[in-house]
């Protein structure tokens, strides 16, 4: 930079709401899932992989603090604190808990809108070092009307002045904090953004191009609309197969999904043995084009004998996460005599689900014998094959 100092850029993500317009009163709306994550975990990621942001506060609700934890795993944030009876409030907490860092820039972003791009917060970082005071605004396109209590038309506004404002909103963090302070101190507690409280304190808000794809998910048609999204970025939908067979040994259980089953005999091989997830890593490998397991975990390395097997499906669904995708749903046959699988079922689908990261309605398990024939009807070991279907966006090779 020109002036050789570099800001220090800290957001500030308000989720401390209750979101009750959005339905569904037993999780707030921030915690429910869009797109296979939840919203706040979307909106998280959105800033911690963006360039140029050293801090990352989040504001939570008391009540939230279990989701919350689920929500921020492996993100590098600052601990998180408890919101106020106000989204004012609770902005002003995550701004004075950043004093101690004093940043030089603060965006201010509401984790209801899960779908802010780097590119808009690279923009919001620029506009706060011009501007001082920044929000991202879209010109309206619908008509917009003052109407009386009755429903009378009382004037139709001219739409060319009108602008639509989201978050993130940007700001040198001095000015802002000192503005939000003043209000406190002034009882003033209804500033519905926090663009309205600095013109309020007399600072000048600047605007910048926003995003038509930032909606703000309020309502259940919000969450509808933000599925659809997702599902048209996720357009290119592949299917991976894959195979496993393990030998009976001596022993007295066997490992399938994860799951032990008490058996006369046991699964011999490389790790655990685990047939059934060692088939659907394959799978998952297969739909990514991304070698199989054996390529990833050779049979040769010692590390693995003996590995619970749960290792090598979250890896391969950690490849599909990389790659900006989703897994769309696993089905797993299991084939053998013995033992019987059908009681275990639904067992193995919520351990494989817990493993994938997926709800268990994406998760199918199925079990057959294969009426005494080949190996599997001897009883000589068991075989399972799979199938993993996955979204990846658009434009992957
Ligand atoms: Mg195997």
């Amino acid at each position: 930079m020109a002036s050789g100092f570099e800001e220090k850029v800290a957001a500030v993500i308000v989720a401390a709401g209750r979101g009750s317009r959005a339905g569904a009163a037993d999780v707030p709306k921030q915690y429910r899932p869009v797109g296979g994550e939840t919203m706040l975990r979307r909106t998280l990621a959105a800033f911690a992989g963006a360039p140029g942001i050293a801090w990352l506060q989040t504001v939570i609700h008391a009540d939230d603090a279990a989701l919350y934890r689920a929500a921020a795993e492996g993100f590098d944030l600052l601990p998180p604190v408890s919101g106020g009876a106000t989204r004012q409030a609770s902005v002003l907490a995550g701004l004075e808990a950043l004093a101690a860092h004093a940043p030089d820039i603060v965006l201010i972003h509401d984790a209801a809108r899960p779908f802010a791009s780097a590119a808009l917060i690279a923009r919001a970082i620029d506009a706060a070092r011009t501007s001082g005071a920044a929000i991202p605004a879209l010109a309206v396109t619908d008509t917009i009307k003052r109407v009386a209590a009755g429903g009378q038309v009382g004037e139709t506004l001219d739409r060319g002045q009108l602008r639509a404002v989201q978050t993130p909103q940007a700001f040198a963090y001095q000015p802002l904090i000192a503005a939000h302070r003043k209000a406190a101190r002034e009882g003033r507690a209804d500033f519905t953004d926090d663009a309205a409280l600095a013109e309020w304190a007399g600072l000048a808000v600047a605007t910048f191009d926003g995003e038509s794809g930032n909606i703000k998910i309020t309502n259940p048609e919000d969450f509808m609309r933000a599925e659809a999204m997702q599902m048209t970025q996720l357009g290119d939908v592949r299917i991976g197969s894959g195979i496993d067979v393990h030998a009976f040994a001596p022993g007295d259980h066997v490992i399938i999904g994860g799951v032990r089953i008490p058996h006369t005999q046991a699964l011999t091989g490389h790790s655990d043995a685990d047939v059934g997830l060692h088939a659907l890593t394959d799978a998952v490998l297969g739909a990514l084009a991304d070698g199989d397991i054996g390529a990833h975990f050779p049979p040769s390395d010692p590390q693995w004998r003996g590995a619970s097997s749960d290792r090598f499906l979250k890896f391969a669904v950690d490849r599909v996460a990389a790659r900006g995708g989703r897994i769309a749903h696993l089905d797993l046959t299991i084939v053998c005599e013995a033992p019987k699988i059908g009681p275990h079922r639904d067992a193995l689908r919520a351990s494989i689900a817990r493993i994938a990261g997926l709800d268990i309605g994406r998760v199918a398990v199925k079990a057959t014998t294969s009426e005494r024939l080949g190996f599997t009807g001897r009883g000589e070991g068991i075989a399972a094959y799979a199938t993993a279907t996955i979204r990846l966006p658009w434009g992957e090779i």
